[in-house]
């Protein structure tokens, strides 16, 4: 059994940014979970962190496939019997079109499989483990796109950029934030939402961006500061590389 103080399992936690949480939380001191829905990758992956001195673990979890979740759940009840952090980190985005109104409906219906329906399948087969750990949070990687104040500035870059399903489904994940924070409060469970800002990954093109390490510290801050902290907000790094709130 897994005597560690911080458990934390990072979904999608083979490569990107989710990697570097893991990465950098291992270094913290965290057992780190990295839930692959290649079980390959994510050995690969946990070989490198345990070869930097982390205590990493690798575990089959595809968050739009209800049996691999209810599995992954069942391995680390078995193995850890408690999870102080989930990190909802696994997302997809498609990015053949700028626009919402050229997207195909199985695109963004697949976007939402992962980024939203997948999420909350992951905190629901979850949760019990989390009830059994203190302190314990969620923590969502959201996205500025998925910002409604962001969008609305027509001004800014950042409101005309396109991906409009992507942006619906980290929208739609913030408002899961919201209620999750708010039902959870009872059981003393924190629920927040990140905002990475714009990183180099597989996901962007592996082009323009800050690194995957950059794009971690969001919620790295989280996962480590303030344990007893604030529930339903929506946080990411100032330019001076404080966690700050940022607009919904
Ligand atoms: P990435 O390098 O493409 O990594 C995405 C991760 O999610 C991979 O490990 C991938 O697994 C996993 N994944 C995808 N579908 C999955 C599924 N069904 N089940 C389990 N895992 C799945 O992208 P990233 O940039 O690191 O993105 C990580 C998160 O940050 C995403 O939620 C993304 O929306 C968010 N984000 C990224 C940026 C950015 O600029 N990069 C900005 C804002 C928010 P495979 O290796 O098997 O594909």
């Amino acid at each position: 059994m897994i005597t560690s103080p911080h458990v934390t399992l990072i979904t999608g936690g083979n490569k990107g940014i989710g990697f570097a949480v893991a990465r950098k939380l291992g270094l913290a001191g965290h057992t780190v979970w990295l839930g692959s829905r290649d079980l390959e990758r994510g050995d690969d992956a946990a070989k490198q962190l345990r070869g930097a001195g982390v205590d990493a673990r690798a575990v089959q979890l595809d968050v739009t496939d209800q049996a691999s979740v209810t599995d992954a759940a069942a391995i680390v009840t078995r193995e850890a019997g408690k999870l102080n952090v989930l990190i909802n980190n696994a997302g997809i985005m498609f990015r053949r079109s700028r626009f919402v109104a050229e997207e195909t409906i199985d695109e963004v219906k697949q976007t939402f499989e992962t980024n939203v329906f997948g999420t909350l399948r992951v905190t629901q087969a979850f949760l019990p483990l989390l009830r059994k750990s203190q302190p314990a949070q969620i923590i969502m990687m959201s996205s500025g796109l998925g910002s409604f104040h962001d969008a609305l500035d027509f001004e800014s870059n950042i409101g005309n950029v396109g991906f409009g399903g992507y942006r619906a489904s980290k929208a739609a994940l913030n408002m899961l934030t919201i209620k999750l924070a708010r039902e959870l409060d009872d059981d003393g469970i924190r629920v927040n939402a990140v905002d990475p800002g714009f990183t180099s990954t597989d996901m962007t093109g592996n082009d323009r961006g800050h690194s995957a390490e950059e794009g971690a510290r969001p919620a790295v801050e989280l996962a480590t500061k303030d344990a007893f902290g604030s529930s339903a907000g929506f946080y990411a790094l100032s330019a001076t590389g404080d966690l700050i709130s940022r607009e919904w």
